[in-house]
């Protein structure tokens, strides 16, 4: 599938730090140390419908990754996923009469448009779940051949008994899990499952469903064995980072790593890292309950996309927190300045900025941290107090990279 069109990023005259990250898996702070490509994986839309803040928050925090990981010197291969064909699509698409294939194309490229406006940089393979079919057959085939899957009716389940590291990732105790199973897709209460936390892998086909030949019969793939498949081909076992929204902790990060651990006896990601949830109206953004807030309606509205980004950029990936028009607002008047900061070409000194953003976005993706010390830099030039016996005349040219290149703000 294609991806959208990378943004040019510049070359920076410094090098950052090595990037340390917060690690679900072992609930602290670990330093990524990649050897060769730093390589990640982050889940990608089920495209039923359009971008909204919480998607963009969420792709922004591993953009920054991503871009710390440059500036530290790594080339950087990235992974996403396009979940092409799942219930809440297919749901979608009898919901408003239109076929799922078009409205799944019709969201994907939407989304590009917002992922490409927000300059969010683009994965080297940007990759669906349908294209994926005989990738999801042949982990299957493994898992099957170890005597990790059975059936129940034409489904086929993956034993989360099989695998000895299951709950590692997410720490959870079982009642925790069973609630976010049940809550996020999962079948507790099926009949017949050996283990209620047991997933379904290969869905058999279903009336007025899509479906595709396999071994096993006619069917469709599970979520779970959609990005385990992909991540498997294109990165590896063991690669850095496996990142998404903080709702995938469990179950799905959970079982992509149980599927490979049993399939290849290797682990699936290094570091499990994962960006909070946004709230509006008082309650997480959410399809279900339709308090949205999406990237394309702003832009719509002219919204400049670089104060959308900078109000993202204002919370720390890992908290939740809640949108507000105010911020964006605030946003808009942060960006203004900043432009006019920088029109100025001379300023405060930009040289300890630039190594300030450097070292948050490498200390974990502090990207507040970071954009205070560019307001204070705003602040610093825009005011007249002692700014001439303390000009820096290369202020802007020295900052402009820097803020394109670590935080994607192009101005
Ligand atoms: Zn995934």
């Amino acid at each position: 599938m294609r991806a959208w069109n990378a943004p040019g990023i510049p070359v920076l005259p410094v090098t950052g730090p090595p990037v340390v990250l917060h690690d679900t898996s072992t609930g602290g702070k670990v330093e990524t140390s990649p050897e060769g490509p730093a390589r990640l994986y982050v889940c990608g839309i089920t495209p039923y419908d359009a971008t909204h803040i919480g998607h963009a928050n969420t792709y922004i925090a591993f953009d920054l990754l991503n871009r710390a990981w440059r500036s530290a010197g790594h080339d950087v291969r990235y992974v996403q996923n396009v979940t092409d064909v799942d219930d809440p699509l297919l749901e979608r698409a009898t919901k408003v009469g239109v076929d799922w294939v078009e409205l799944a194309e019709r969201e994907t490229e939407l989304f590009r448009h917002d992922m490409e406006a927000l300059r969010v940089l683009p994965p080297a393979e940007y990759v669906g779940a349908v294209e994926s079919i005989p990738l999801v057959i042949e982990l299957i085939q493994r898992l099957d051949a170890g005597g990790s899957l059975y059936r129940v009716d034409t489904d086929l389940y993956f034993s989360v008994a099989a695998d000895p590291a299951f709950g590692e990732e997410s720490r959870y105790d079982r009642e925790t899990m069973l609630r976010f199973f049940a809550e996020r897709g999962g079948d507790p209460d099926r009949p017949g499952k050996k283990d209620p936390l047991d997933c379904v892998v290969w869905r058999g086909e279903r009336e007025d469903e899509p479906s595709w030949d396999s071994p096993f019969g006619k069917g469709r793939p599970g979520w779970h064995i959609e990005c385990a498949a992909i991540a498997l081909q294109h990165l590896g076992t063991g690669f850095d980072v496996q990142g998404g929204g903080s709702d995938l902790v469990f179950p799905h990060h959970e079982m992509c790593a149980g599927h490979v651990q049993v399939a290849t006896g290797e682990p699936f990601a290094k570091a499990y890292s994962h960006a909070g949830m946004v709230a509006y109206d008082g309650q997480k953004m959410s399809k279900s309950l339709g308090n949205l807030v999406f990237v394309s309606a702003l832009r719509n509205s002219d919204i400049d996309p670089m104060a959308i980004r900078l109000a993202l950029l204002r919370h720390h990936y890992r908290t939740d927190w809640e949108w507000t028009d105010d911020l964006l607002w605030t946003a808009v008047d942060d960006i203004a300045n900043l432009r006019r900061a920088l029109a100025l070409g001379d300023g405060a000194p930009a040289a300890p900025v630039v190594q300030e953003v450097l070292a948050a976005l490498a200390d974990d993706l502090d990207a507040p941290r970071a954009t205070a010390a560019i307001d204070a830099w705003v602040k610093a030039t825009l005011g007249t107090d002692g700014l001439a016996d303390n000009s820096d005349t290369e202020a802007s040219m020295t900052l402009l990279p820097v803020l394109d290149a670590a935080l994607g703000l192009s101005l």
